[in-house]
């Protein structure tokens, strides 16, 4: 993991997860990076100056003046191939994401050419606030990139979601934004469907389903951190990404996201159908809203195409494509089945019989299916980390498809 004469800005934040920096800094070092700390007046209650200048081998800055000199931010912004910030508490992202600029942090954030990477760090219920998420999606479409929050133990001594990435993760994933070529998926190409159909009645009626698209949403992102080039076919809802990395095309019914989805399929190497589709659509879709009349209405429905089963058909040697099953009784059974019906390479399966998973849930709880290792069951976790372990499958497949 070489990060050899990669010039690095750190920014820290008050949080306590600063703590963690002077480990970071000498990891950052020890691959090969030149490091300039800078700290907000409140990380220094967190982390000492000194540990921090002895290793990056550099003064550690703090004000935009010090004694009577001048700190030129806008040098220390130019000399960077990147700024981090990290950790980067709710107070520093808002100011991030608004511009706003009362201390030597934010002044070389603004003044910075280089790409920029955020690694929040804060409580779960500050980190799930509705204020902080939009500030994340406004740095998101400002092109900043965010290295995910890990699960664990939080200082509130709460066990959940907003613990800054450990070290380690945060060099790995520098190390993989500067050589992508590193990353496992890098070259290659997939497509994600996502979210729920809604097969038209009338002109303001639809079948559809509780699906939110999240956990598609979750498998896209998953993707492009490993380097493809995404294409997410996403049917109707509010969930959305702005990760670099992904196209997303959205559809209304199961024949669009067919059409769509028997498009894209000859040019990528993976396929992963998590969307709800609605399997009958009415057979006709009135031109007029239906008018209340006798006690009982009768909607003819006809089925619709089966995407999984159709991308299946024409499936070629060395492309993987995964399945999800969403079933109530004979969970695994069916499951089985259906991986084979559908000629699919990997099913995942659902369960709605498991609290905090299925529909809507920020956490799903899965099992993996394939056709020559064992099940692979999986704990009640984020949506997030479920994408992360398909991902990692998809990769063994597509590893033992193509040896070489
Ligand atoms: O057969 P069943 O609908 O339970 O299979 C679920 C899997 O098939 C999911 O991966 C879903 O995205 C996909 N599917 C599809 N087209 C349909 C129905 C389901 O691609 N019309």
């Amino acid at each position: 993991m070489s990060l050899k004469g990669k010039k690095i800005v750190l920014g820290i934040s008050g949080s306590i997860a600063a703590y963690k920096t002077p480990h970071l800094v000498r990891l950052l070092v020890k691959a090969g990076a030149q490091v300039r700390v800078i700290t907000t007046p409140a990380a220094n209650s967190f982390v000492s100056p000194l540990s921090l200048a002895t290793v990056s081998k550099n003064p550690v800055w703090h004000n935009v003046s010090q004694g009577d000199e001048w700190n030129n931010h806008v040098e220390l912004g130019l000399w960077a191939d990147l700024m981090l910030i990290a950790p980067c508490s709710a107070n520093t992202m808002a100011k991030l994401a608004l511009g706003i600029c009362d201390n030597l942090l934010c002044a070389v954030y603004l003044s910075a050419r280089c790409p920029v990477m955020l690694a929040p760090a804060m409580d779960e219920d500050m980190w799930k606030h509705s204020a902080v998420q939009h500030n994340l999606q406004m740095l998101l479409q400002q092109g900043k990139l965010i290295i995910p929050v890990a699960h664990g133990e939080l200082a509130s001594g709460l066990i959940g979601e907003g613990r800054m990435a450990e070290p380690e993760a945060i060099v790995n994933f520098i190390s993989h934004f500067f050589n992508p070529q590193r990353l496992p998926l890098h070259g290659m190409q997939a497509l994600v469907t996502a979210g729920p159909t809604y097969e038209r009645i009338d002109p303001v009626r639809f079948i559809g389903n509780f699906s939110t698209g999240k956990m598609g949403i979750a498998l896209a992102e998953a993707l492009a951190a490993m380097g493809a080039k995404v294409l997410l076919i996403k049917g109707p809802g509010a969930a959305h990404t702005h990760k670099e990395g992904i196209t997303t095309v959205q559809v209304e019914s199961a024949e669009q996201m067919y059409s769509q989805a028997m498009q894209a399929f000859p040019k990528v190497s993976i396929a992963v159908l998590s969307a709800a589709v609605a399997d009958y659509k009415p057979a006709q879709i009135a031109d007029n809203k239906i008018k209340k009349s006798g006690d009982t209405l009768d909607l003819r429905l006809v089925k619709t195409p089966d995407i999984l089963a159709s991308l299946g058909k024409v499936k070629t040697a060395g492309q993987v494509l995964v399945g999800f099953a969403l079933e109530t009784s004979n969970e695994l059974e069916n499951a089985q089945q259906k991986l084979k019906a559908k000629n699919a390479d990997m099913i995942v399966l659902n369960s709605l019989n498991d609290e905090g998973a299925g529909f809507g849930h920020d956490t799903n709880k899965i099992t993996l299916i394939t056709h020559h290792k064992p099940l692979m069951p999986l704990p009640l976790q984020t949506k997030a980390l479920a994408a992360e372990a398909i991902v990692n499958q998809i990769v063994a497949l597509l590893h033992e498809q193509n040896p070489s």
